[in-house]
C-alpha cells in the first residue's frame, strides 16, 4: 500500500480543509483552506493543528487548553461530526480530514467558537447549581458523607466538561434557540439526584418541563452519539421527560 495511502502510517501525508472565517474581518467571505503535513506516530489533530500553526500560518485560530480531554475546549466538527479534537487520532479520520468549527455556538474565527458565553446562559435558564437545604451550612462539613453508590451516579453526570458537542449535534437546538440541550437536562439530572439539594420534582418542572427544556427534546439521540464521555444522555433524558409528565397531569 502506498504511505499515502495508508491512513494508519507514520510518515504519510495528510490534508487537513479547514473551514476559515473571521467575523471580525467581515470583508473575507469564509473559504476552506487546505494544509499538508506528515503525519507522525501517533498524531492528533491537536498536535497537527499546532504544527500548522507553528510551520505554516500562525493566523489559524482554534482552541486548546488540557490536550487530555478534560476541558472540553477543543471541541469542533471533524469530518461532519463533533469531537474533541485532542482525544482524536488522524490516523483515525485521514488521510484527508475536513475541520469546521461547531456550530450553534458564537464563531470567534476559524474553530474557536465561545461556548462559555452559552453554557453561562444555559446554566442560568436551569439554575445548574446547588441550592442548599440548608440556608446557614456549616461549610467546613459541607462534604458530608454520602452513600457510595448515590456518590458514583451523581458523579457519573459531573463528567460533563461542556465541550458542547452535544447542542452542536442537536437538531431541536438548531430550531429552538433557548433549547438548554442534553447538557442542560444533564445538569437538572445530576441535581436532582444530590440529597443535599433543596428543589423539588415540581421546582424541575418550572424550569424544563417545556419545549425548551425536555419536552423539545426529538430523540434523535445524536447528543447520545457524538458526547466525548460517553454520558447516558439518551437515558436521563428519558427518565425525566417520563417524571414530568407525571407532573404536568397532576
Ligand atoms: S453532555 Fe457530553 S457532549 Fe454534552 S457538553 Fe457534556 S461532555 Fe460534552
Amino acid at each position: 500500500m502506498n504511505a499515502l495511502h495508508d491512513p494508519s502510517a507514520g510518515g504519510s501525508t495528510i490534508r487537513i480543509h479547514v473551514l476559515r472565517y473571521s467575523p471580525t474581518d467581515p470583508a473575507r467571505v469564509p473559504r476552506m483552506q487546505t494544509y499538508e503535513l506528515e503525519q507522525t506516530e501517533g498524531m492528533t489533530l491537536f498536535i497537527a493543528l499546532s504544527e500548522i500553526r507553528e510551520k505554516q500560518d500562525p493566523s489559524l485560530q482554534f482552541d486548546f487548553v488540557c490536550r487530555a480531554g478534560i476541558c472540553g475546549s477543543c471541541a469542533m466538527v471533524v469530518n461532519g461530526r463533533p469531537t474533541l479534537a485532542c482525544r482524536t487520532l488522524t490516523k483515525n479520520v485521514g488521510p484527508d480530514i475536513t475541520l469546521a468549527p461547531l456550530p450553534f455556538f458564537e464563531l470567534i474565527g476559524d474553530l474557536s467558537v465561545d461556548t462559555g458565553k452559552w453554557m453561562r446562559g444555559m446554566s442560568e435558564r436551569v439554575r445548574g447549581w446547588l441550592h442548599m437545604k440548608d440556608p446557614n451550612p456549616d461549610l467546613s462539613r459541607i462534604e458530608e458523607r454520602m452513600d457510595p453508590d448515590l456518590a458514583d451516579k451523581i458523579y457519573e453526570l459531573d463528567r460533563c466538561i461542556e465541550c458542547g458537542c452535544c447542542v452542536a449535534a442537536c437538531g431541536t437546538a438548531r430550531m429552538r434557540m433557548d433549547f438548554v440541550g442534553a447538557v442542560g437536562l444533564n445538569r437538572v439530572a445530576r441535581f436532582r439526584l444530590d440529597p443535599r439539594d433543596m428543589r423539588t420534582d415540581a421546582d424541575y418542572y418550572d424550569l424544563i418541563g417545556d419545549d425548551d427544556g425536555v419536552f423539545g427534546c426529538m430523540s434523535l439521540l445524536a447528543c447520545h452519539d457524538v458526547c466525548p464521555k460517553n454520558l447516558p444522555l439518551a437515558t436521563q433524558i428519558g427518565f425525566m421527560r417520563r417524571k414530568m409528565v407525571r407532573i404536568g397531569f397532576k
